[in-house]
């Protein structure tokens, strides 16, 4: 039934959630796996110039290793929990808005199910669900499964 899935990661605990979950149902269904970590351009257009943020955009890291650093240590630990397992993780890192590179990435590869976690790093667990979460919802035809954190003990 599940082919392709994806799990987009923040490196967030909760996003550890949905990896678990994830991992779940791609053993069961033998589906390929693919995590994706966006580096958020409109949060780093605070801190960078306009010229490094088109320089993320494209994928051109550079000399901006920390950010690299960054998206690696989160693919990496999904990719060590699939191996753990013994499923293959794609790993990828893109940067632009979180949500459009997500469902941009769900439609090139044509991924039939993404899963998410209902919070990440930075959000106010008063709210539902993150920011992220709620506009790949609003954003993409494809399934998505969103793990809540407080389902979880
Ligand atoms: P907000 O960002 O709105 O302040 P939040 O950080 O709690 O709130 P989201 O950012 O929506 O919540 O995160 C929910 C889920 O979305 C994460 O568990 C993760 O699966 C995914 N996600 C969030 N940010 C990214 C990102 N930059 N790259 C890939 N996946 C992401
Ligand atoms: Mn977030």
């Amino acid at each position: 039934m599940y082919e392709r899935i994806l799990i987009p990661t923040d490196g967030s605990e909760t996003a550890e959630l949905a990896v678990e979950e994830a991992l779940d149902i791609a053993e069961k269904f033998d589906a390929e796996v693919y995590t994706l970590y966006v580096v958020d351009t409109d949060a780093a257009e605070l801190s960078l110039g306009t010229e490094q943020v088109e320089r993320i955009r494209s994928g051109r890291f550079g000399e901006m290793e920390e950010l690299e650093a960054r998206a690696r240590e989160a693919t990496e630990h999904v990719a060590a929990r699939g191996r753990e397992r013994g499923i293959d993780v794609a790993e990828h890192f893109r940067g632009g808005r979180p949500h459009d590179v997500i469902a941009d990435f769900a439609e090139d590869h044509d991924v039939d199910l993404v899963v998410m976690g209902s919070h990440g790093r930075s959000g106010v667990r008063r709210m539902l669900l993150g920011s992220v979460t709620e506009r790949v919802l609003r954003s993409t035809h494809r399934s998505v499964l969103v793990v809540d954190e407080r389902e979880v003990e």
